[in-house]
């Protein structure tokens, strides 16, 4: 089985988010269960700068984009091979992959990942002089939707599938754009990137796969509804018998408390006390007081408004009048970040807040907490509670999407039947925040309780062992009812594009 797994972030060479982490551990799971799955990313400066070495495999023409060049190297510490495609417009920028370094997107985003498509559909046609062609593209977000729609487009493309990993983002971008990008004219149809007027990469990718999976079963069933939909629920109901809800492993060597390089002392249900030593060294480096009985409250992630930090903000006064303490790390919108430094200074050596990206401060923060805060608006999986678990550390979660799937509240039968691992809360307003940390306070104060659910979350099974299966699964499924007549192959006969010459390779001929 063969598999192109396209994608915009890899962990540890460009990360913005989860996406990145699930784009490194769900290949190298597969690859461990035998796929010859191969990467494909673009060549960031950042990218560049932190592998060691690559190859040039061979120089594509993209047309009115002009020529990339194919590097090919490994994800950092495997086997799994990675391509790049190196364009100026990807390796002569550092920072953020999707904004500049106010926040704001940058302008030429259609044509950087309309090309990095238009190079990936080289790859998955067997057109990048690599004599290697795939039985399966796997798209990821919207940033791959363009690839999936061209490759949907015509009879000699594997057939595709796509992991939405946050609906959130669309790629959208308005007519004018969808002109100057010199994509065939017929994919401005309703049933492929056309979208209110606009084009939508992500409406054309889930158009074009022939399977849709999500990161968690909620979330799953919460994208067909208008609420979660993002204006493309309508689609995805549609499509229904396609989505699949699959939650994410992680990677369970790199966030592994008995080995973690980045903690100040290792430990293992069986030593405990050395996470309490995480606690103090956290609180040194935090600048916070150190005080073993604060319950130490830890936050990490992107700060917008789908993790729910308003709220926290408009609770965290009261909270604060409760023996507890805040540490976080984070960054985004600058509003949120200038509000979470003034929460910091009405409560100094009691609240810290540290702006930027920081991986070794993110375990840091998952090991030497006490519980773990994520009151996401919505969350499609979230890895972070997941880390806090395998950590030792509580989450207080809301119960939406993949926060639903993994955190079990903690009650009466829940505790009798060993299932409950953190604290869910129903509702999200400041109520039920004060609530939920509330609750957990009550637990915490009860040392035996609370080292019982330390030890469930410490003791679940988050490998990719289940989900990479389950793609597998699908992989073959999809591969073998590729030559069956399907929607997508009754689409309009495509146009021959400006920008790239059509493949002359057939199916045929591949090797098996
Ligand atoms: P999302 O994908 O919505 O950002 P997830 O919880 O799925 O949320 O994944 C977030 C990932 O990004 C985690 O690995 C988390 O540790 C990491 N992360 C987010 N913000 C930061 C930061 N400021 N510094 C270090 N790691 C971060």
């Amino acid at each position: 089985m063969r598999v192109l797994f396209a994608t915009s972030e890899i962990h540890p060479l460009m990360k913005t988010g989860g996406l990145a982490d699930v784009s490194a551990s769900l290949p190298q799971a597969l690859f461990e269960l035998g796929v010859d799955i191969r990467l494909v990313m673009p060549a960031y400066a950042d990218t560049l700068a932190r592998l060691k070495a690559w190859q040039v495999v061979s120089e594509l023409n993209l047309g009115l984009f002009g020529h990339a060049r194919l590097l090919q190297s490994h994800l950092p510490g495997s086997r799994v091979p990675l391509f790049l495609i190196e364009h100026p417009s990807f390796s002569t920028r550092t920072g953020n992959p999707y904004n500049d370094s106010t926040g704001h997107a940058w302008p030429d985003n259609a044509e950087r990942f309309t090309l990095f498509c238009r190079a990936c559909e080289m790859l998955a046609l067997n057109q990048a002089m690599l004599d290697w062609q795939p039985d399966i593209v796997h798209g990821n977000d919207w940033q791959t939707g363009i690839l999936l729609a061209l490759l949907r487009d015509n009879p000699q493309s594997p057939p595709s599938l796509i992991t939405i990993h946050n609906l959130a983002y669309q790629g959208v971008f308005n007519r004018a754009t969808f002109d100057a990008l010199g994509l065939p004219q017929n994919l401005w149809r309703s049933d492929a990137l056309e979208h209110w007027g606009d084009m939508n990469c992500l409406k054309a990718g889930l158009n074009a796969a022939r399977k849709i999976a999500t990161v968690s079963p909620s979330y799953a069933r919460e994208i067909q509804t208008p609420a979660f939909g993002n204006g493309l629920d309508g689609l995805l109901r549609q499509r229904h018998a396609d989505v699949l809800g699959m939650v994410n492993g992680i990677d369970i060597d790199e966030w592994n408390p008995a080995t973690d390089p980045h903690l100040a002392a290792n430990y293992t249900l069986d030593n405990m006390e050395h996470k309490a030593l995480n606690k103090l060294a956290l609180q040194r480096e935090m600048g916070l007081e150190i005080d073993t009985e604060a319950m130490l409250i830890g936050m990490v992630g992107r700060m917008t408004e789908q993790k729910g930090l308003d709220v926290v903000l408009a609770a965290a006064d009261q909270i604060m009048q409760r023996p507890v303490q805040l540490a976080m790390l984070g960054g985004g919108d600058a509003r949120l970040e200038a509000a979470f430094q003034a929460l910091m200074q009405r409560h100094p050596g009691r609240v810290s807040v540290r702006l930027g990206y920081d991986e070794g401060l993110a375990h840091r923060i998952e090991a030497g907490s006490d519980v773990f805060l994520m009151p996401s608006r919505f969350e499609p999986c979230g890895l972070n509670q997941l880390y806090s678990l395998r950590y030792g550390t509580p989450p207080i979660v809301h119960g939406v999407g993949g926060l639903n799937d993994t955190v079990i509240d903690t009650f009466e039968a829940t505790l009798a039947d060993g299932s409950a691992n953190g604290f869910v809360m129903r509702n999200l307003d400041v109520p039920a925040i004060l609530w939920g940390v509330s609750r957990a306070l009550e637990f915490f104060q009860q040392p035996k309780v609370w080292a019982t659910l330390q030890a469930v979350g410490m003791t679940q099974d988050f490998s990719w062992s289940a989900s990479a299966q389950r793609y597998l699964d699908i992989y073959h499924q999809l591969a073998s009812t590729h030559d069956e007549l399907t929607p997508a192959s009754k689409a309009p006969a495509p146009e021959t594009s400006p920008a790239v010459s059509r493949p002359t390779r057939s199916r045929a001929t591949r090797k098996t």
